[in-house]
């Protein structure tokens, strides 16, 4: 039996065959468009196929989603929150099962497929209590007999856009909130993960069923560009979340913008982790290597730049140097693997490009640079000493591939930190708090992570996720994150039989 059959034997248990209708529009499945093939990025075998959206499969399930609007936003959110819950129990029950068909289609190792989902059913406990708390306020008003309050309301329709890498954990951040603050979601996963898009819209679509809401509230389209530069143009879409790279990002935000949609994105990072001379080695070096080579470097928070003071370079060097070669590389499916496979043979290519680059700017590989001679996508995980002023530093190669620089002072640290174009997450180890608080303040790093002592990778969800500059702005997930998912209404109530005008204007 073939490693492909074999897996196809786990798949019926979520549901899914060896021909999948890929679109959940109008409740029903479907899907008129391309037949694609889904891999595994371990051995680039067929897992199964899938039925990809056409635009009008599109959209129908556009029209119907409109209409279950109007029923999902009238809904009391307590209630959607009961729904939402109901989505975490499914899920919950099927931990094991979603973990795995994370790590089979996208190729990171099985404890972080788990981890992945686990998050999405975070989400869900977080957005259940949310969803008695989309609290307004009242404001003093300088009129007589005048009422002033903040009013929370749902937009309507939320567009969904997600990567490759996160292929679960994404929709989790935005469509948990979207839904209890009494948006549809129209959810658009990335065109190689299309198997957890479809078993993740299944566990949804049948709660929705149970409790005889329209399955049209959560429409799912399994497809491209195309797809998903329909939901930018689209006037019906109130807000489009997207993540992914920088340039698609840029392109959807002019779109959305133009029809002037709300746009909410997460993009490329290039973070750093800057390790001071009083800094505990050990802590940092571990911390190094899950935050370079988790999820073999393709998470949007790894850690691409390490930023290392004079005094503590060769050490810490020669420890990295150590545990990089204990990184056991293999199947990611399989225990005891750190290091799985890049996730299409394109990211390996663009890894060996990469490499030249690299080279060709002055890079010095210390250790790895090369890609594993297998049937799957397995690269090296690698350590490059570069200068930080290097062009292909600023840039987000996405792979195993961990930049070294030295610095001298923290301003100078700080100065490198802040010397690329992205902004999501950094980091400092140190153990001084007037570094830390100056690190965390105005002079200190500019991304939206900011972190000390610890990786720049796996963040909670209690906090907002996202970065500044070309990481896009947007901020998911927890904190007050919700706000933007809902309209914001000023009343002004006068309850007296006058009309005092604001800033004492007496207009005749
Ligand atoms: P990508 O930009 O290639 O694709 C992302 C999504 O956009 C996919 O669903 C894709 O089909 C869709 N898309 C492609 N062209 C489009 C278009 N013209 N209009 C609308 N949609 C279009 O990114 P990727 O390779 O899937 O993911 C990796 C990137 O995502 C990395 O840059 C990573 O840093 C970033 N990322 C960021 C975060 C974050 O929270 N900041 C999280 C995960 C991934």
């Amino acid at each position: 039996m073939s490693f492909a059959k074999k897996e196809y034997e786990f798949l019926k248990e979520i549901g899914l065959g060896p021909k999948n209708p890929g679109c959940y529009v109008n409740g029903q499945w479907k899907g008129t468009g391309p037949v694609i093939s889904t891999v595994n990025p371990a051995n680039n075998q067929t897992i199964a196929e899938v039925l990809e959206a056409s635009t009008q499969d599109y959209e129908e399930g556009m029209k119907a989603c409109s209409e279950a609007s109007k029923i999902w936003m009238q809904t009391p959110a307590p209630k959607r929150g009961e729904i939402v819950r109901q989505i975490g129990d499914a899920l919950r029950s099927k931990l094991e099962h979603l973990g795995r068909l994370v790590s089979l289609e996208m190729g990171k190792i099985l404890p972080e497929g788990i981890g992945e989902v686990q998050e999405v059913i975070d989400m869900c406990d977080f957005a259940v209590g949310l969803s008695r708390q989309l609290n307004g306020s009242i404001i003093p008003s300088e009129r007589p007999n005048h009422m002033m309050l903040e009013m929370w309301n749902p937009l309507g329709i939320v567009g969904v856009i997600t990567a490759f890498n996160f292929p679960s954990a994404v929709l989790g951040w935005n469509a948990c909130i979207a839904l209890v603050c009494g948006n549809c979601v129209v959810w658009k996963g990335a065109p190689t993960t299309p198997l957890v898009t479809i078993a993740m819209t299944k566990l949804v679509a049948e709660v929705l069923e149970k409790n005889n809401f329209p399955g049209a509230i959560f429409t799912s389209l399994c497809g491209g560009a195309e797809i998903g530069q329909a939901i930018a143009k689209d006037t019906r879409i109130s807000l489009v979340s997207f993540t992914g790279s920088s340039k698609v990002g840029q392109m959807v935000r002019q779109t959305v913008s133009e029809r002037y949609g709300k746009c909410l994105l997460e993009l490329s990072g290039n973070n750093a982790i800057i390790v001071m001379d009083d800094a505990d080695i050990q802590l940092a070096t571990r911390s190094v290597l899950f935050a370079a080579v988790g999820t073999a470097g393709q998470r949007c928070t790894t850690c691409r730049r390490l930023i290392l003071h004079e005094s503590i370079y060769q050490k810490v060097l020669d420890q990295l140097l150590e545990v990089y070669k204990q990184v056991k590389i293999g199947d990611p499916l399989e225990k005891g693997t750190l290091l799985g496979p890049l996730h299409t043979r394109d990211s390996r290519e663009r890894f060996e490009k990469g490499i030249e680059i690299i080279k060709s700017q002055g890079g010095k590989i210390l250790t790895g640079g090369s890609v594993i001679e297998s049937e799957g996508n397995f690269v090296q995980p690698t350590i490059v000493e570069i200068s930080p002023t290097a062009d292909v530093v600023k840039e987000e190669l996405f792979g195993p591939v961990l930049y070294v620089m030295k610095f001298q002072t923290l301003t100078e640290a700080i100065e490198i930190n802040n010397s690329v174009p992205q902004g999501l997450s950094s980091s400092i180890f140190t153990s001084k708090p007037e570094i830390i608080f100056k690190w965390i303040g105005p002079q200190g790093s500019d991304t939206g992570i900011v972190n000390v002592n610890i990786p720049t990778n796996g963040a909670e969800i209690g906090g907002a996720f996202g970065g500044e500059k070309a990481t896009g702005g947007g901020r998911e997930a927890g904190s007050d994150s919700w706000k933007q998912y809902m309209r914001r209404a000023t009343c002004t109530i006068n309850y007296g039989s006058e009309l005092p005008l604001a800033q004492g204007i007496n207009f005749g």
